[in-house]
């Protein structure tokens, strides 16, 4: 089984995954098993708001048990293996993904409510590429050969050399915007360094998570070396960090928990890697191509319905374009068709969650309190987690609405002059992930780039990352990077070795 075309509708979901809701379990070792406690919580379907599936509600007994494993993976097979073995074993996993692409997708789109299209293309072909990608870099880790300059003792001489080891067990923490892809974006770094990992994904999203697991084992990935504890972030998520037999943590998340998560890591001084949120801005100058307006609100703004860390929501239009940017998005935005993930055709799906359906209209509910200007006022399905997509003009940059994450359809759209004023209401912001330039101009770009302070500056587009361009934040949005040779570096320890001889 394959993917199936971007555009084709879920008519009825497949066998395999209906029989595979009927028991999702945790995979510790090579065992699939419930929570040792037997409890279990309830996941949704957003489209419907109706139960999903079951799962193991893990606690600290089952963070013990998948270390535990991890552990004795780490020190056994997996550890000896050589790179050229860990990549076939990759490539492997990353075939299995892909035949097993539209099941996958199928679960994504049932368990968070995306759209099938972006479950079949970014959850499922993006992720299959990125542990291809990954895979490749297993048999290409090095480290330096170095000469030094020891005085004494007399008659000795001396070559230093590097090494790059394995830190060991990774503790992996997903959220739920991205499952399958935010899950790989972490195992397949962690594998291709020679790490075993513990992932805990979101409580909301744990469906895909829990197949990748099943399929590192089809894949001939030794037992223990990927592990899968599902339950709720302080039950399941605060005691793997603390663990002490986890030597790293690779959080993607809010930046509230990965604020508390970083000083946990801190009191033990576990390697640690933070992906945090996000608040992107765009900046349209007057000499911008207009038309590529619906790419920048569609694939910038709109994308997993907001629900993206680099969203481009706060869009700034330079004066002598403002008001055509203006009119062109609200019809836009008004255009979108809102609807079940299932079907293709729709641009705006159900939220991830009840919760955070309540969390996103309070957010308008607060731009509207505080004065902020709401032009296109839509109405969305009652049944499920829907919240119509919504522009705010009039907004002040002191207001929650231009400096909070709302994490839903939600976009400003606010005038500037000049270049020096674009750069500073850009800039005025806690976080820093990602950003944007709209301009026909190079010398704009030449000039703005180094000014913005985020991770990622794309120019006439948006919200593009590509497993070969390190990603990840400035200020608040986050420590560290992934992607591209340097995500491996996270997973790995720098030894240097010196030699005396005479
Ligand atoms: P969240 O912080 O609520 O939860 C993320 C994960 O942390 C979940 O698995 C959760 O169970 C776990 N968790 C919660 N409390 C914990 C604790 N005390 N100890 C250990 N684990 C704990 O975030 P979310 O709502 O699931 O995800 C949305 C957020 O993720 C947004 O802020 C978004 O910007 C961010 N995000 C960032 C990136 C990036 O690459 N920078 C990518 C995707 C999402």
């Amino acid at each position: 089984m394959k993917i199936a075309p971007p555009d084709s509708v879920v008519e009825r979901v497949l066998p395999s995954v209906e029989a595979f809701l009927t028991a999702p379990l945790m995979v510790i070792g090579r065992e699939f098993v419930p929570a040792a406690s037997g409890n279990t919580y309830t996941v949704f379907n957003p489209a419907t708001g109706k139960p999903l599936a079951q799962v193991p509600a893990a606690a600290s007994e089952d963070v013990e048990r998948a270390v535990a494993a991890a552990r004795a993976a780490f020190a056994g097979p997996w550890g000896r293996l050589p790179p050229v073995q860990r990549q076939a074993v990759m490539l492997r996993l990353a075939d299995l993904i892909e035949e097993h692409g539209e099941e996958l997708a199928q679960l994504e789109t049932l368990n968070n409510g995306k759209s099938i299209t972006l479950s079949r293309l970014v959850e499922v072909q993006s992720s299959v590429e990125y542990v291809r990608y990954m895979a490749g870099w297993a048999t290409k880790i090095e480290g330096s050969t170095l000469d030094v300059s020891i005085p004494i003792p007399p008659g000795m001489r001396y070559q230093a050399f590097t090494r790059k080891e394995p830190v060991g067990v990774v503790a992996a923490i997903t959220p739920w915007n991205f499952p399958l892809t935010m899950a790989c974006w972490k195992v397949a770094p962690a594998l291709a360094a020679g790490c075993t990992v513990v992932l805990k994904p979101a409580e909301e999203t744990p469906l895909t998570s829990i197949r990748l697991a099943q399929l590192c084992l089809e894949a001939g990935i030794p037992e223990g070396v990927v592990n899968v504890i599902t339950g709720l972030g302080e039950d399941a998520g605060a005691p793997l960090v603390a663990h002490p037999g986890v030597s790293k943590i690779s959080f993607t998340g809010s930046t509230e928990t990965g604020k508390r998560i970083g000083i946990q890591a801190m009191r033990d001084m576990k390697r640690v890697t933070l992906e945090l949120g996000g608040k992107a801005p765009m900046l349209m100058f007057d000499d911008m191509d207009l038309d590529l307006l619906g790419v920048a609100a569609g694939v910038g703004s709109f994308f997993n319905t907001g629900q993206t860390c680099c969203a481009g929501v706060r869009i700034y239009a330079q004066k002598g374009i403002h008001d055509r940017v203006l009119d062109t998005l609200s019809a836009v935005t008004r255009r979108l068709s809102i609807g079940s993930g299932l079907d293709p055709r729709n641009q705006i799906n159900p939220l991830v969650s009840a919760r955070h359906k309540a969390h996103v209209q309070a957010c308008i509910a607060r731009g509207v309190a505080d004065g902020a200007r709401p032009v296109i006022a839509g109405s969305a399905p009652d049944e499920g987690y829907y919240v119509a997509p919504e522009l705010f003009t009039d907004v002040r940059q002191d207001m929650a609405l231009m400096q909070d994450e709302v994490f839903g359809p939600v976009i400003t759209v606010t005038p500037f002059h000049d270049e020096d004023e674009a750069i500073r209401l850009a800039n005025d912001t806690r976080y820093g992930l990602g950003a944007s330039i709209w301009t026909g101009n190079l010398n704009t770009v030449m000039r703005c780039v180094p000014q913005i302070q985020a991770g990622t500056v794309w120019v006439n587009s948006h919200n593009l990352p590509d497993q070969n361009m390190p990603f990840g934040g400035f200020k608040q949005s986050g420590i560290g990077r992934e992607h591209g040779r340097g995500a491996l570096d996270n997973y790995l320890e720098t030894k240097s070795v010196c030699v005396a001889f005479r």
